[in-house]
């Protein structure tokens, strides 16, 4: 890759495409971030009222992100998307941030795009015929009625993935380990990623469906190994090299998000981590 002369074995993962740079989750954002030789794209699924597997991070429509067919900002959170069908999706405008936002705030350098939609996975996974992708089955426990069930989503997930003849070059993930555990009894064929950040391990008997910390003697990378993980995503600033030690010892991946930085970047790599994702892949270590 002409980016980096460091290789990790999963790569620079480029996050919702590149979320400091371009509108995150679109297709004008994905295509732009692979240009920027990105090894992997981190998205994020759910399903609209009809059932198509669409791309965005949020539950329901984001008051930050979108605009309605008139091109006004939503007056606050709107619906979700299992609420709305593909057709009147495609009427929301996904391409520029709210000015003033505190979101916004944390993107100064996000080029807007106009007129970008919520795409379809099976859009996304045309783009580039040779390109890995991390998906994120966007369940929640805390809101069960705001999306399809786990198991569901991520069989219509999958559907889309195995019409793309993609599985071989997809890894799942979820902070909601119901999604990939189904998965993970269902498709053998498929690499699982858990995702864990410090509230989903501090709340585990709701996110991990079952087992807590407390299981493995507070050990995260032995309940994911426990999981027959092969991926594990920690949020990185509280990881240390220990538990990277610790993961590698189990067998497992190691896939820090979202590092924005490229000391904090050098730090991950120096400690042996096996990707990096990332909202700035332009700030990777050269
Ligand atoms: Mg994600």
């Amino acid at each position: 890759m002409p980016h980096s002369n460091i290789v990790l074995p999963l790569g620079l993962q480029g996050h919702r495409g590149a979320r400091g740079l371009f509108p995150e989750n679109t297709i004008e954002g994905f295509r732009a971030a692979l240009a920027l030789g990105i090894d992997a794209i981190e998205l994020d699924v759910g399903l609209t009222a009809d059932g198509v597997a669409v791309v965005s991070h949020d539950l329901g429509l984001n008051p930050d992100i979108v605009r309605d067919a008139t091109g006004v900002w939503l007056p606050g959170p709107g619906s979700a998307l299992r609420d709305l069908t593909w057709e009147a999706l495609q009427t929301f405008d996904v391409g520029r941030l709210r000015p003033g936002a505190a979101y916004t705030a944390q993107f100064p350098l996000q080029q807007p795009c106009d007129g970008a939609r919520i795409p379809t996975l099976a859009e996304v996974l045309r783009l580039d015929a040779a390109m890995r992708f991390t998906i994120e089955l966007k369940t929640d426990p805390r809101f069960p009625d705001r999306t399809a069930s786990p198991a569901d989503l991520a069989d219509a997930t999958l559907a889309v993935v195995d019409a793309a003849g993609a599985a071989s070059r997809i890894d799942l993930e979820s902070f909601d380990w119901r999604g990939p555990r189904h998965v993970r009894r269902t498709r053998a064929d498929i690499r699982l990623a858990w995702l864990t950040r410090p509230e989903t391990v501090r709340d585990a008997h709701l996110w991990w469906g079952g087992p807590v910390p407390s299981d493995f003697g507070g050990s995260v990378p032995r309940a994911v190994a426990a999981e027959g993980g092969a991926i594990w995503a920690p949020e990185y600033a509280a990881l240390t090299q220990d538990e990277i030690a610790e993961a590698h010892d189990l067998g497992l991946l190691v896939l820090p998000w979202t590092v924005n930085e490229t000391a904090a970047m050098r730090r991950l790599i120096g400690w042996g981590v096996d990707g990096i994702i990332t909202d700035r892949p332009d700030l990777y270590p050269r």
